[in-house]
């Protein structure tokens, strides 16, 4: 995880302490938020990401998925840019920004635990290694998902690389193949294989590159005949999903459809009806005939969400999995995390500041810029 640091010189009083907001009742919490944002007017923009729980959610100014929240971090104006969402988001944001704003993350646990799968030491011992068999930085070029630390946004910057999120992913690959001719993709196995089978690459040259393993686990020969290698990383919350669950429920609705997140296993996505990011999900089923059934492979709190705004259409929307599996760590940043957060900015504390350091945050964002731009 990176540095999360709180500005010494930025703090006017001394913090309000969390303790005093873990007993507050919910209805309480909720009003003293809105007092909270009424306060900071214009000084505070709140991001929600979709798979944040209702109770924070609702509070956001605006809501979408990594894509949609970056490109609002670098637009907005406001003096505090408050996360509701992941670490890793909130350092996007605070790369994207001015350097006089501030982006604040209300809890600092909450992390992604895809995002833990591939650290800046694996990466660069995995570049070793490769680069016993070929000319890593002429032949290979890194794609890291948005889902990762800023160090290794960074790498890509330093390595002629990228970043990509689920609704680019496709076009981001086709960008980094026209600059050389194998992608390194991490931490995301599913999100790299499905992209590039999309694009028409078989599978047994997407070999998964398992970074605790020498040489990743491959022959010389595997590397060399590799397109993409795809990191041996995953999301805990989308690898929950099954093909079983996909047969069911066309089994109780013929009519049915499936759509799926490409963090999902390979399996389910070739099974579903539609593949995509949160964003396509959201419109896919928003916009379709009234009366459609759904099932949804994607996290519990935006899957709840969705099916609670079609039930007046008349449409079912069904969570893929019988087992309950919400982001735990999405759902670190509760009412007290938030409330806590922006009583302190009232009384002029920045508590939880996500800072960069400025020679990473340089090269991330020339990462994060490119695929803006190619995006
Ligand atoms: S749903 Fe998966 S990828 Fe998204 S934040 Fe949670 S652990 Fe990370």
């Amino acid at each position: 995880m990176q540095t999360a640091t709180i500005k010494a010189e930025s703090i006017k009083s001394e913090p309000i302490r969390f303790e005093r907001f873990m007993a507050a009742r919910d209805a309480e919490l909720q009003e003293r938020i809105l007092a909270a944002k009424a306060r900071l007017g214009k000084r505070l923009v709140i991001l929600g990401h979709h798979y944040q729980q209702e109770s924070v959610y609702r509070h956001a100014d605006y809501t979408g998925d990594s894509l949609k929240l970056s490109r609002y971090a670098g637009e907005t104006d406001a003096e505090f840019i408050v996360f509701l969402g992941v670490h890793f988001m909130a350092e996007v944001a605070d790369i994207l920004s001015r350097p006089d704003q501030i982006a604040i993350l209300p809890d600092l646990a909450a992390g992604c635990s895809m995002a833990d799968m591939a650290n800046l030491a694996k990466v660069e011992r995995s570049r070793r290694e490769l680069s016993k068999v070929l000319d890593f930085d002429a032949t290979i070029t890194p794609v890291t998902y948005i889902n990762s630390a800023a160090d290794l946004k960074a790498f890509c910057g330093e390595h002629g690389g990228i970043v990509c999120t689920s609704t680019n992913a496709p076009k981001i690959i086709e960008w980094a193949f026209a600059q050389r001719e194998k992608v390194l993709f991490f931490p995301d196995q599913n999100l790299g294989r499905w992209s590039g089978y999309k694009m028409g690459i078989p599978l047994e040259q997407m070999p998964v590159w398992n970074p605790d393993q020498p040489m990743g686990g491959l022959t010389e020969e595997q590397i060399r005949n590799a397109k993409i290698l795809l990191w041996k990383g995953h999301c805990a919350v989308h690898q929950m999903f099954r093909e079983q669950n996909i047969t069911r429920f066309r089994a109780e609705h013929p009519d049915g459809l499936v759509i799926s997140h490409p963090e999902s296993p390979f399996e389910v996505c070739l099974n579903s009806d539609y593949v995509g990011s949160t964003e396509y999900i959201l419109k896919t089923v928003s916009e379709a005939p009234s009366g459609t059934k759904w099932l949804v492979g994607t996290e519990l709190n935006l899957v709840n969400r969705l099916a609670e705004k079609m039930k007046p259409e008349g449409k079912l929307v069904q969570f893929m999995s019988h087992v309950i599996c919400e982001c735990s760590t999405m759902a670190r940043i509760d009412p007290q995390h938030l409330a806590w957060t922006l009583e302190n900015l009232v009384e002029g504390n920045i508590v939880n500041q996500i800072k960069v350091p400025d020679a990473e945050a340089r090269l991330a964002k020339l990462t994060l810029d490119r695929m803006l731009e190619a995006s």
